[in-house]
């Protein structure tokens, strides 16, 4: 206001000073000309700074503001500071937009911001992954045409569905079951939330087959224990004690059968949530071998020819009790499995690259190769009766897997059905003791 006030006084001054000269020169005519031409000047700057002014507010936004002096100047000053604080406001907002977007991209679900018509005005890279689109191609694009499975349509038009979500199959992906779930906002936009949930499906799915199997699988026993104990509870006073004995017998093997398939579960469930052993236990192989082979020699009890081949290192670093329980149980299955009069051959020997290699051939019944990527699952057998019958829990070689796993070793299986089967476990060179 005060550069106004001086620009308007200078003005006034130098007008009559001017004009004052103009007397004295020429008189009253002298005086005019030498006003107006006074007044002249003064307008033809405002023009020319207004000029200036509507030339700079058509240049790229952050040119500097024309300079000036007098009310100009001080108009000039006032507007750069305003463009300035504009320009800092613009930058912060730009840094939060980046961050927000930032943190919408490491978000762990998808997000997706669709606009009042649901076209794709934004969505992160797990969204793409999700729903098997391209921001660079699809945004843009209204979601309804690129997804067009019409429960999702539905649910998108439907707002009473929007508080709970959406399980979607959809092509774009196939095989994934996603989550989607959809909330309106700012706008007539909607943010659409989506989880790939197939792992979580499958884990579900895998927890309740589990609890089936192992039910059946204890129910059975369990029925046929109570059985002969119930017929040799009313049976006590007029039967001879030989039957007696046998009906309590039968139970009994009911009942060990029961306790080998809780022992089993035990040993899966701590394989399954202790930490994997360490490397530094050195584990004597030639005496844990000479252990096994007794083992299998009285579970065959002279049934099968049986041998051992030890050229493998003496030590290997692991956990003794659960190698010589994944050892054993594959010695085991050799002797369930293979018909009397067969041969075992159990080998402990050195693998390329200096690993090592424990393997039992049989010459036992063999198995179909459409089985075998499925043995190692809990309960998987290739003849349900023949296991039970050689007192099976159809858990043995998950624990083979596991424990192998946890010592970064591997199983491998041959086998030919009439002909015979080799399991072998293969360690890695940094689990050999040499
Ligand atoms: P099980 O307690 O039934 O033996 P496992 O997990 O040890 O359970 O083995 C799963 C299935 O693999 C067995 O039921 C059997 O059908 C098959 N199997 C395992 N070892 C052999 C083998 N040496 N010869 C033939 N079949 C075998």
């Amino acid at each position: 206001m005060n550069a106004v006030l001086r620009e308007l006084l200078t003005a006034i001054a130098l007008t009559m000073l001017a004009a004052l000269a103009g007397w004295f020169a020429a008189g009253q005519r002298g005086a005019e000309l030498m006003a107006l031409g006074v007044v002249g000047f003064f307008f033809l700057r405002q023009l020319w700074l207004v000029l200036r002014l509507i030339h700079w507010a058509g240049c790229p936004l952050g040119t500097p503001t024309p300079s000036a002096s007098g009310a100009w100047g001080a108009v000039f000053d006032a507007l750069h500071k305003r463009a300035r604080l504009s320009s800092a406001q613009r930058e912060q907002a730009t840094q939060e937009l980046d961050r927000f977007r930032r943190a919408a991209e490491a978000l762990p679900d998808g997000v997706m911001i669709l606009d009042g018509h649901r076209a794709i005005e934004w969505m992160n890279l797990h969204a793409e992954a999700c729903f098997g689109l391209k921001a660079s191609v699809d945004t843009g694009s209204r979601i309804t045409h690129l997804l067009r499975e019409p429960e999702f349509l539905d649910y998108l038009n439907s707002p009473d569905h929007r508080g709970v979500p959406l399980e979607l199959h959809t092509q774009r992906n196939p095989g994934r079951s996603l989550q989607v779930q959809a909330a309106p906002f700012a706008a007539g936009r909607t943010l659409l939330l989506v989880r790939d949930v197939t792992q979580l499906q499958k884990l579900a799915t895998m927890r309740r087959d589990f609890v089936a199997n192992v039910s059946h699988e204890l129910k059975t026993p369990l029925t046929v224990t109570l059985g002969f104990l119930e017929t040799a509870q009313d049976a006590l006073h007029d039967t001879p004690p030989a039957e007696i004995e046998h009906y309590l017998y039968t139970a009994a093997e009911q009942a060990r059968r029961m306790q080998q398939l809780i022992d089993d579960l035990l040993t899966l469930s701590a394989l399954e949530t202790d930490s994997p052993p360490p490397l530094e236990d050195p584990v004597d192989i030639a005496a844990m071998l000479a252990d096994i082979c007794e083992e299998v020699e009285a579970l065959s009890a002279g049934r099968h020819r049986i041998t051992l081949e030890n050229e493998g290192p003496r030590r290997l670093l692991g956990s003794t009790r659960e190698l010589r329980s994944a050892f054993a149980n594959l010695a085991g299955n050799a002797v369930r499995y293979t018909p009397d009069g067969g041969s075992i051959v159990l080998r402990w020997g050195a693998e390329g690259s200096a690993g090592a290699r424990f393997s039992v051939r049989d010459s036992g019944i063999g198995i179909a190769p459409q089985h075998l990527s499925r043995l190692t699952e809990r309960f998987y057998r290739v003849d349900r009766g023949r296991s039970r019958e050689a007192g099976g829990t159809g858990l043995g070689l998950a624990i083979v897997k596991h424990v192998l796993e946890r010592h970064q070793a591997t199983l491998q299986i041959e086998s030919e059905p009439g002909l015979g089967s080799k399991f072998s476990a293969v360690f890695p060179a940094h689990r050999v003791q040499s």
